[in-house]
């Protein structure tokens, strides 16, 4: 079972994968909490060569080749291995993050990570949750966060909104992979949430 978390930057995806991988680990389920970018020791290096250095150090193109860089040697390394072993693989971030981030902020390049996608990557989660959160309470959990990943510089209230419409709109495309979980309130009440609709699939 491969399951990934998607939602703009700070609305708590990270903390829920984790949530989620402690609960079914609960249950007895062998389980393999990771991320992107990075999620292998090649990825976390490609992590740092994106994340790192003046917001314009490469081009919306370049970018694009090298989150599918990484996502290809963590499918290799840790996803696929992990998938076949019969573990349960949580992912925080897969390829709906480059859809939405290199795929619709920095230009249109839709065409080009679709194609990218089905070249070098080919796989989609068995499940993925969409942590629906409010864009402007996410950016200051955000900013509150992030130092050392320039990334943030780019970060304010209007990328915030497109993201999460970008984020609806590929949930909505594909429902019978998509959950949309309502992000507001406490970590327990999102949680109880993302177990429920785990529960009912
Ligand atoms: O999820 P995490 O906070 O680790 O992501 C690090 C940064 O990388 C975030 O600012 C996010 O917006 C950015 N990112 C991106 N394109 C992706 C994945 C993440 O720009 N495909």
């Amino acid at each position: 079972l491969f399951i990934s978390f998607e939602g703009i930057d700070g609305s708590g995806k990270s903390t829920q994968a984790r949530v989620l991988a402690d609960a079914l680990r609960g249950r007895g389920h062998d389980v393999v909490l990771t991320r992107e970018p990075g999620g292998s020791p090649g990825a976390e290096e490609i992590r740092r060569l994106v994340l790192t250095g003046a917001t314009d150090r490469w081009s919306a193109e370049t970018e694009t080749l090298l989150f599918t860089a990484a996502r290809r040697d963590h499918l290799e390394k840790t996803i696929l291995p992990a998938l076949a072993a019969g573990q349960i693989v949580i992912t925080d971030r897969f390829a709906d993050s480059t859809r939405a981030y290199q795929g619709a902020t920095r230009g249109d390049l839709r065409g080009i990570v679709d194609a990218l996608h089905a070249l070098m990557i080919g796989r989609e989660p068995d499940l993925t949750f969409v942590i629906d959160a409010d864009p402007a309470a996410s950016l200051t959990r955000g900013l509150a966060r992030s130092t050392d990943e320039l990334r943030f510089e780019e970060f304010g209230l209007p990328l915030q909104q497109k993201m999460r419409a970008v984020y609806l709109d590929i949930a909505h495309a594909q429902p019978q992979r998509c959950i949309v979980i309502d992000g507001a309130g406490t970590i327990d009440a999102v949680a109880a949430r993302i177990l429920t609709a785990f529960d009912a699939r």
